[in-house]
Order: structure tokens, then sequence, then C-alpha cells
């Protein structure tokens, strides 16, 4: 049952006067409708939000990323000075906790100036209040970024750009999309036109009737752009998401909210909404715009070896069994096969044929 939110009702009018909306439309209005949008009334992130990510379960995700950039910008030659951005910064707890660390290393710390691309003007209020006392500037889109050399990283970020999704009818595919019932209620139907069949990938063995099969344009077309600057202009980038290494079929369209699953078309405005990344076609990608390093693995192996069991002996040391259980939890939560460890993958590419670290030993079989 579709709630009656306000967005519920715009989004209804907007459908019965245009048509059925493409799952990606659907989304960019769930998300960011400029008033009504879930990230623009903010609130989202965090214990009392609807869903936890990384950096807010613990300290020592930020303080092994803020490390992983401080070497891969050694790794590069030291490039100064360099624009240091965060794509989809939350409430701003990575960059909080990558900013302390960056102190003791005061070459690195001198060399960059500090962008955050939000979207929404909530978040960034949020950003604001967190961050205050660094040198930050915002900007709404990588665009805005000036040139130069840059390391940028971005945690759940990726998820949460628009996807599209079509579904195999006997002998060819159907772009799903959002319409309204005789009810009212939103129903997901097949759009009319076919034009969006090219798309889907072809080496995808049988497909059967019902099968799902998912692309996003929008985050192919932010990776080709944020890849061709880094090959241009010198520099890294390093994300963290859910999703998956091969392509293939399955839905993965899934709405959050109050930290638990609901359907995507019950709440527009109020749940997150999100898809599984398909890392491969990101990988080609930055590939293709000239990056020769690209590297992908688990979330797990990457904290792994970026020493996050060592950081959480080093904190825990000399404290109390409290500390140290909380501290175990943590690195279960962000490591554990079973929690994040394996779902969520750590993706990384680089203007230089270096090493980077996290991805030395890459865990193929872990990877799926
Ligand atoms: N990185 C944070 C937040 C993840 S939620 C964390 O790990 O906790 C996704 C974030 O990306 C939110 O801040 C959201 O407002 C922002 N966002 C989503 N789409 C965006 C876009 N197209 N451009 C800029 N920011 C976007």
């Amino acid at each position: 049952m579709t709630e009656d939110t306000p967005l519920t009702a715009k989004i209804r009018t907007l459908i019965e006067r245009t048509g059925p909306l493409t799952l990606a439309d659907y989304m960019q209005l769930c998300l960011f409708d400029p008033k009504l949008g879930y990230y623009v009334q903010g609130d989202a992130i965090g214990r009392s939000g609807d869903f936890i990510t990384a950096p807010e379960i613990s300290q020592m995700f930020g303080e092994l990323a803020g490390i992983w950039l401080v070497s891969v910008w050694n790794r590069l030659g030291r490039p100064s000075p360099f624009n240091l951005v965060e794509f989809g910064p939350g409430t701003g707890t990575l960059m909080q906790d990558m900013q302390r660390g960056f102190a003791r290393f005061p070459d690195f710390a001198k060399s960059f100036s500090t962008y955050l691309v939000e979207a929404s003007p909530a978040m960034k209020g949020e950003q604001q209040r967190k961050l205050g006392s660094c040198d930050i500037r915002w900007s709404s889109s990588l665009d805005e970024v000036p040139t130069g050399p840059m390391l940028a990283i971005g945690n759940e970020f990726l998820d949460c750009l628009p996807f599209r999704q079509y579904v195999r009818s006997k002998d060819h595919w159907l772009e799903l999309g959002v319409g309204v019932a005789e009810s009212g209620q939103f129903e997901f139907v097949a759009l009319p036109s076919r034009l969006g069949e090219r798309s889907v990938k072809k080496d995808l063995g049988n497909p059967r009737e019902g099968d799902i099969f998912e692309i996003s344009p929008a985050r192919e077309a932010f990776v080709e752009t944020l890849a061709s600057r880094i090959a241009n202009e010198g520099g890294a980038a390093l994300f963290f998401d859910y999703g998956h290494v091969k392509s293939g079929l399955g839905d993965t369209f899934q709405a959050i909210r109050d930290h638990q699953p609901v359907d995507p078309l019950l709440a527009p405005g109020k749940a997150d909404l999100t898809s599984h990344v398909d890392f491969a076609p990101l990988e080609k990608l930055a590939s293709k715009m000239g990056c020769p390093t690209v590297n992908l693995t688990t979330q797990g192996e990457f904290l792994l070896q970026m020493g996050l069991l060592e950081r959480a002996g080093a904190i825990g040391r000399d404290k109390g069994v409290d500390v140290q259980s909380r501290l175990r939890e943590e690195v279960e939560r962000l490591a554990a096969p079973n929690a994040m460890g394996k779902l969520f993958k750590a993706f990384a590419f680089a203007s230089e044929t270096i090493t980077l670290p996290g991805f030395e030993r890459i865990a193929q079989s872990d990877a799926h």
C-alpha cells in the first residue's frame, strides 16, 4: 500500500499527466525532489536515522581511508597542490575522522583544498555543523571542482545514483517503470518504449521470462567523467559500496526505512532508495578513460590489508573490556563476511601504474 506522503500526491499527478516514470526518474524524485526528497529533508543517516554506514559504525574506517589517501599521494609522487574531494559525505563523519588523522602528515595536510560534493542542502547543513572548523568548500557536482590533481573518496555514494531495470518478456527486454493502478496505488509497469533494449548486455546466457537486468547510466557517466579527469589531471579515487563484481541478472532495487527493508513504492520521500552497484562496467570505464591502475576487492579484504586488526589492537590496548568488546564488534561489522565484509566492495583507480594499498592481495575467490 503506497502511503499518502506529500510526495506521493506530487508523483501521482505527474504520472497521470505524462505517463509512467522510469525507475531512474522515480528514484531521482524520491531522493532529491527540491522540497520533499528523502535526502533533501535530512535525518537519514546514523543511529537515529534510517541506516548506519561504515564511518558511523567506527572511527577506524575513516582513519584507514585517510591512511590510504596519504600513502597513495606518496606513491603518486606527492602532487601539490591537489584537491581532496569527497562525494556524498552524509553527516561528515568520514571526513572528520580522516582530517583528524592528517594532522600527523603535515606535508600532506598543507598540500590540499577540501571539496565536499553534496546534492542535498540539508545534508550540507549537517556537514557544516560538524566540520565548521575545517577549511572546506562545497559543490553540488563534480563539474564545480576546479581542475588539478585530485584524491577522491566516496562511501555509499554510487548506490544512490539512479538506475534502470529491464524485465525479460518472451523474446525481448522491456523497461520497468512506475505507474498508478486503478486503486491509486503505485505499481511496477512495463514501459511502452523498447528503446532501452540496446542497453541490456547481450552476453547474459539464456534469460528466462521474468528475469531482471539493471543498468545505471548515471553511475557510469559519473565514473567516466571522474576517471577521465583523474587520468588527465593526476590522482586517484576510492569508493566503497555494496554490489557485485560480475554483471548478472537480478532485482536489487531496495528501500530502507528505520533500519528495515520496505517496498520501494511504499513511502516516496520517506525511505532511502538504492540498488546494488554493478562494478564490472565501472572497472571497464575507468580503464577505458586512461587510468592504468584499476582495482576491486571486498571491503573486508581491503580493511584487513590496511591494518584494521592492528588499529583495533592499538586503540584497545590498556583499555577496559567494554572498549575492547566494542572494538571487536566494530571490526566484525565492517569486515566479517556475514556482515559488511563481503557484500561491500572497495573500488579504486589511479592515474599512474602504482600498487594501491589495500588491494595488494586481491581476493578473487571472495569478491562475488
Ligand atoms: N558517505 C556517507 C553518506 C552516504 S548516503 C556515509 O557513508 O555515511 C549518500 C550521500 O550522497 C548523501 O549525503 C546524499 O545526499 C549524497 N548524494 C546522493 N546523490 C548525490 C548526487 N547525485 N550528488 C551529490 N551528492 C549526492
